[in-house]
């Protein structure tokens, strides 16, 4: 059992790590902005209070985030540790988040910040789509379905989005709250010595092996949300 944290710039790319840990060591991906766009598209009250914010690249009330990413912790109901991604995104959100999880006798036992430079994350993010059924992410130059007909190489569907977000007037406001709100995290985590930081402008495959040292790293310190 372990939790970790992938913290980092929106197009860093700890979806993507995530989904790859997910596969490899049984871990749950928790992604707070896919919450919120799941709650946005069904048109929950959740979803109305957070709509106006992600739509100006802002960042959601602590409240709300909070109350949506804890039901989910609640929901688990055995995993092998918890993968966050997206959250906590402030030090009120961080600190709400070891409140909530030392209620449950768990911990996160380490922190893991993706970093790339600012300029790199425009052309990330300006090329990225995903799988409409599935959710599997794609770039245009980066990670192109390997298909002969650019169907999804999991699941075959033909039908992609390109989130609204994504375009670079709204990314400029994202990365503007990343530093403003989101960096001040990295301290709060280093001073509980638990932050390792991985070059996200390394490829996918190297990333994610570079992953796969720091978690043996955080070995040893391992807790669970789900008691088992
Ligand atoms: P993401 O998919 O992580 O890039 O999140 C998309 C949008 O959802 C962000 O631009 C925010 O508006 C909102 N959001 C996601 N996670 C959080 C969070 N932890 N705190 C506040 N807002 C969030």
């Amino acid at each position: 059992m372990i939790n970790i944290i992938l913290l980092g710039p929106p197009g860093a790319g700890k979806g993507t790590q995530a989904k790859l840990l997910e596969e490899k060591l049984g871990l749950k991906q928790l992604s707070s902005g896919d919450m919120l766009r799941a709650a946005v598209s069904r048109g929950t009250a959740v979803g109305q209070k957070a709509k106006s914010y992600m739509d100006a690249g802002k960042l959601v009330p602590n409240q709300v985030v909070v109350d949506v990413v804890f039901e989910s912790i609640d929901a688990l109901s055995s995993s092998n540790g918890i993968i966050l991604d997206g959250f906590p995104r402030t030090v009120e959100q961080a600190e709400a988040l070891d409140k909530k999880l030392a209620e449950k006798n768990a911990r996160i036992d380490g922190v893991i910040v993706i970093k790339v430079r600012d300029e790199k994350l425009v052309e990330r993010i300006a090329g990225r789509y995903t799988c409409a059924k599935c959710g599997e992410g794609y770039h245009d130059s980066f990670k192109k379905p390997t298909t002969a007909d650019g169907s999804c190489d999991k699941c075959g569907s033909q039908d992609f989005k390109r989130r609204d977000d994504d375009r670079p007037e709204k990314v400029k406001e994202r990365l503007n709250a990343y530093h403003k709100q989101t960096v001040p995290l990295i301290d709060y985590y280093e001073k509980r010595g638990k932050v390792a930081v991985i070059d996200g402008e390394l490829s996918i495959e190297d990333v994610s092996h570079k992953m796969d040292e720091v978690l043996a790293s955080f070995e040893g310190a391992e807790s669970s949300v789900t008691g088992g």
